[in-house]
This record gives C-alpha cells, sequence and structure tokens, in this order.
C-alpha cells in the first residue's frame, strides 16, 4: 500500500503512527484503527518484513474481533521491525524502546503476537503501565501455555462440523505453522476424535496418514527443533501442506498465505483460521464457490483476546475459559445460520455482526472524537 489514506473507511484507521528511535534502533509502527467499543487492543508483532498495509489489515481484524466478542475495547495491532530471534538482551531494549513511545498513545492496549511474549509484555508494562498477556507473576494468564486460541478453535470446529456435516471423529486435518496456536489446536482436535497428519513450521513439513503424535511434535517444538525433527513421518517443503488431501486445513501462521493462484491446491471441507488474515478475500471466494467451508479468523481464533481481556480486568484462568467457550460457539452459530440464511460468505455475514455492535458502540460517542485519520511519522 503506497498510500494509507486511501484505505481509510467509515471504521479506520484513526491513528498511524511511524515511530523510529535512533538511540534504540527501534523502528516500529502502531495502527489504531477503531476506538468506538473501547482502547483499542492489539497484539505487538516482530518480523523484519512487516508492512503498514499488513498492520492495517491485522487492526481491522482486532476491530471485528473484539466487537464481535463484545470485549469493552476497539482494535489496533503495532509491529517492530526486528528479527523476533534477536539476542535478549536487544530484544529488551527495543521492547522497553517501544514502551517508552507508545507511554502517551493511551487508546492502545499492547499484547503479545508473533515475535513477541509474555516477558516482552511484562517490560513494555513496566514502561507504559499496560498491557494485556503478563507472566502468571504479574497477574497474567499465560495464553499460549492454557492454549485459549486453541481451544477456541476446537469450539469453532465442534460447531462448523455439525454445519457440513462432518463427524470431527477420525476426521483428518492438517496444521500450517506448528506454534502456540497451531499446536494447541492439534491438542485440542485429537482430544474430539481427530487425526493429525501433517504440520508444518517455517523450515518444512512432515506427513504420516496415520497420525502424527500430538505429544511428540510439541516436545520437540518445545525444545526449539523443527517438524523436520519428528521421527515417524514424511519430511517435505514447506508449503507442501497445501496440497494434502485431508477433511480440515488450519492456517496458523502468517498472513495471505492462500491467494487467488494457491487456493485450487487446497483439497479439504473445512478451513479453520488459526492465524489472522490468512487468505485473500478472493481465496475466502474461490473457497466459498467450491464448497469449502471457511471460518474467519476473528470468529475462530478469539479465545486469546477474550482470555486476555479477562485478564485485564483481574480476571483468572479459572473464570476465562467459560465466556470464551460459550462466545465462540454462539457467534460460530449465528455466522453460520446468516450463511444458510442469506447464502452470502461466513465473513460476510460475521463483519456484518460485529459492524452492527460497533454502530451501537459509535451512538454514544460524540462528534469530535469521529474516527478521523492521523498519520504520525
Ligand atoms: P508462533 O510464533 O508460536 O508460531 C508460528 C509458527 O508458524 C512457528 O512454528 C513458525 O515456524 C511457523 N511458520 C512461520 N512461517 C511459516 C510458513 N510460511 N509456513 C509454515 N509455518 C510457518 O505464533 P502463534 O502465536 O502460534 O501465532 C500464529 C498465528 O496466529 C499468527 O498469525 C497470530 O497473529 C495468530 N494468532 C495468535 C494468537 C495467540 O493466542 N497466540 C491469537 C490469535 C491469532
Amino acid at each position: 500500500m503506497n498510500n494509507i489514506f486511501e484505505f481509510g473507511d467509515p471504521l479506520g484507521p484513526a491513528k498511524v503512527i511511524h515511530i523510529y528511535d535512533h538511540q534504540s534502533g527501534l523502528k516500529a509502527m502502531v495502527v489504531v484503527d477503531n476506538v468506538a467499543c473501547g482502547p483499542a487492543v492489539g497484539g505487538v508483532r516482530m518480523a523484519p518484513d512487516v508492512s503498514t498495509e499488513e498492520v492495517f489489515r491485522l487492526a481491522r481484524a482486532m476491530t471485528l474481533k473484539n466487537a464481535a466478542a463484545d470485549l469493552p475495547y476497539g482494535g489496533g495491532k503495532a509491529a517492530i521491525l526486528a528479527s523476533p530471534k534477536l539476542p535478549v538482551a536487544k530484544k529488551e531494549t527495543l521492547m522497553r524502546a517501544f514502551g517508552m513511545a507508545i507511554k502517551e498513545i493511551m487508546e492502545y492496549i499492547p499484547g503479545p503476537d508473533m515475535g513477541t511474549d509474555e516477558t516482552c509484555m511484562a517490560w513494555v508494562r513496566e514502561e507504559t503501565g499496560r498491557a494485556i498477556g503478563l507472566p502468571a507473576a504479574m497477574g497474567g494468564i499465560p495464553l499460549d501455555e492454557v492454549g485459549a486460541t486453541g481451544y477456541g478453535l476446537s469450539v469453532a470446529a465442534d460447531v462448523a462440523s455439525d454445519f457440513c456435516h462432518l463427524d470431527l471423529f477420525g476426521a483428518k486435518f492438517v496444521i500450517q505453522g506448528a506454534g502456540a496456536v497451531g499446536l494447541h489446536a492439534a491438542r485440542f482436535l485429537t482430544a474430539r476424535g481427530a487425526v493429525l497428519i501433517a504440520a508444518s513450521d517455517s523450515q518444512g513439513a512432515v506427513f504420516n496418514a496415520d497420525g502424527i503424535d500430538i505429544v511428540q511434535l510439541t516436545h520437540l517444538k518445545k525444545q526449539g527443533k523443527s517438524v523436520l525433527d519428528y521421527a515417524d513421518g514424511q519430511k517435505l517443503a514447506r508449503d507442501a501442506v497445501i496440497d494434502i488431501p485431508c477433511d480440515i486445513w488450519i492456517p496458523a501462521a502468517r498472513p495471505d498465505v492462500i491467494r487467488a493462484n494457491n487456493v485450487d491446491r487446497l483439497n479439504t471441507r473445512l478451513v479453520l483460521q488459526g492465524a489472522n488474515i490468512p487468505f485473500t478475500p478472493k481465496a475466502e471466494q474461490i473457497c466459498y464457490d467450491r464448497n469449502i467451508l471457511v471460518i474467519p479468523d476473528f470468529i475462530a481464533n478469539a479465545g486469546g483476546v477474550i482470555c486476555g481481556a479477562v485478564e485485564y480486568g483481574g480476571g483468572t484462568k479459572e473464570i476465562a475459559f467459560q465466556p470464551f467457550e460459550e462466545k465462540i460457539r454462539k457467534n460460530t452459530t449465528l455466522m453460520l445460520e446468516g450463511v444458510t440464511r442469506t447464502g452470502n460468505l461466513p465473513r460476510q455475514i460475521a463483519i456484518e455482526m460485529a459492524e452492527q455492535r460497533i454502530r451501537r458502540a459509535t451512538a454514544y460517542r460524540s462528534k469530535r472524537h469521529g474516527h478521523g485519520l492521523q498519520l504520525i511519522a
């Protein structure tokens, strides 16, 4: 995207902020998309190659996700342009510099995302006084340890499988991105009788038609190894997971991994979007035309942010699970009922559900707080 102003719409973005701090070497972006329902909650991604457009699209996904989940928050996102594999001391320097830089952007509440974790949030909280996804010792609910997002995906799978007449017991599924979301989703789906037949990470992929042992795979990944180190399976190139015939395909890595030019390779019945914006709009339309049911990111993967909202309100993990199971079940059901009623794409129905709530909240805002796009560079 050459010009962020081309992408403004009635929802946002409200602010696009580029941060450069020469002393620490920090280069970062914050997009506050919409704050009608409350301050913008969204993760801080650390990656060397994130564009302003990507941060904006991720912030929009958070606006819709938080609204659809009835949370008192708007949507935002941040990116720090750096390798997530930096030495710890350098990472701390950047995270603290980021915290100091966003201290006055009170309408943005940061959380963890790809490349950042609860320790990063502890550093940011010390600098800003606010962050979600904190370590347990600071009152946090360890989202990736609990597997909130992965559990939410299994709840969405439960509802969606009824809709597309798929028996979860014995259903074969593939995970693209064996990280926090992918591995927990695999654990909870396996508990419902589904069988993991392939998984990938940034290094490659592994396939076993008889099933991959999720405990063993998780153990390997926790040791910092790759799925390629899993012994009992065929080693494949990273993107070969796109071609493996399966009942459920779960993207749990990067944005735009499925596009118009590779969507025809998918051979599946149900897609559960664990990652944010993993399919382009055109790819989702093609799936719909091919009768592949796609449960959109901001409905399926809301478990983490719902849990984070409970944490920010002072709640514990014991009270977090029930509300998010109910919310994901209810939203997936309402969305699929809308698809049956109208014949529209699942995402379109889900956006309408989220926008209705944003419109109701916007009615309480003073005109002086209209979302008026500001660009601060
Ligand atoms: P993570 O860093 O724990 O795991 C990501 C995994 O994807 C890693 O194993 C990495 O090697 C792999 N990967 C990277 N590029 C890949 C590629 N091109 N092909 C295959 N694998 C690749 O991250 P995570 O927390 O599991 O998040 C994954 C996605 O889910 C992100 O898009 C994130 O925004 C989204 N998400 C995460 C949460 C959460 O609770 N963690 C919540 C909602 C959405």
